[in-house]
């Protein structure tokens, strides 16, 4: 029954380390599209990326709440730093939401701040903007593998399909699909490329994804691998179920024994 073999990605931490960009673009997002009276912006902020934000960035699902992160960083008051930032982490979904319902945002919004971000960027200094993401090296060789190999490739990104499809252009590679926060769930997303394509494996450094893949009936039997060299919490690593394997960036070839 089964047809072509595809290779699913996830596209931040996995294919690109985009760190500079989560932060600059939410930051601009906060600055100019958000029009909070809140924030304080200085130098070192500008142009450095906060440790907090980075401290922060495994527990982020979705590039709205990086735009609310950001914001409690930057808050002239009472900011987000290396001190609150346990508290936050410990009940991570239940404080954006009160961030949200404090602050009269919608999460819609939010996400389209961080759009609206990327687009003034890309329009004024695509080159400067593409720049502030950092490919995995080892991740495009084996891309380049697949292709050899006749696999296709899938990238699944949380991003907006727009901004992964600008990225991927630049970095010469050539997935045959990328979806991206507009086309629904992950598990959604694989079950519906499961309908066509024979899937070998799915590379993705957020663990809950790869549960709920591993959960759902019409998924369970997709390879999964944990991208060891993402934005990981510690916690990550231990206590991986057995379905579930880390994979080591100097040893990816190793997944495709799995199918
Ligand atoms: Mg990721």
């Amino acid at each position: 029954m089964y047809g072509q073999k595809l290779f699913l990605f996830d596209f931040d931490g996995v294919i690109v380390d985009g760190m500079n960009e989560y932060w600059q673009s939410s930051l601009l997002a906060c600055e100019k599209f958000l029009n909070s009276p809140n924030i304080l912006i200085n130098d070192s902020l500008r142009n450095k990326v906060s440790n907090t934000f980075k401290e922060i960035r495994p527990w982020v699902k979705y590039g709205w709440e990086m735009v609310l992160i950001a914001h409690e960083i930057l808050k002239r008051e009472n900011p987000l730093n290396a001190h609150t930032k346990h508290n936050f982490i410990k009940e991570y979904n239940q404080n954006c939401q009160k961030i949200l319902q404090d602050n009269l945002w919608l999460a819609e919004d939010l996400q389209k701040s961080l759009d609206n971000s990327r687009k003034y960027q890309i329009d004024k200094d695509f080159e400067k903007w593409v720049n502030l993401h950092i490919p995995f090296l080892e991740v495009m060789d084996f891309l380049e593998k697949l292709k050899q190999e006749k696999i296709k490739t899938a990238i699944i990104t949380t991003k907006g399909k727009l901004f992964a499809a600008k990225i991927v252009e630049k970095l010469n590679i050539f997935p045959e699909i990328i979806i991206g926060y507009e086309s629904g769930t992950k598990t959604k997303i694989a079950k519906e490329l499961s309908e066509k394509y024979e899937i070998i494996g799915f590379l993705e450094d957020r663990k809950k994804t790869l549960i709920d893949i591993k959960q759902d009936n019409q998924t369970k039997n997709i390879p999964c691998f944990l991208a060891d060299w993402g934005y990981l919490k510690d916690s990550d690593r231990i206590n991986l179920s057995h379905d579930i394997k880390l994979l080591k960036l100097n040893n990816l070839k190793i997944c495709l024994q799995f199918s």
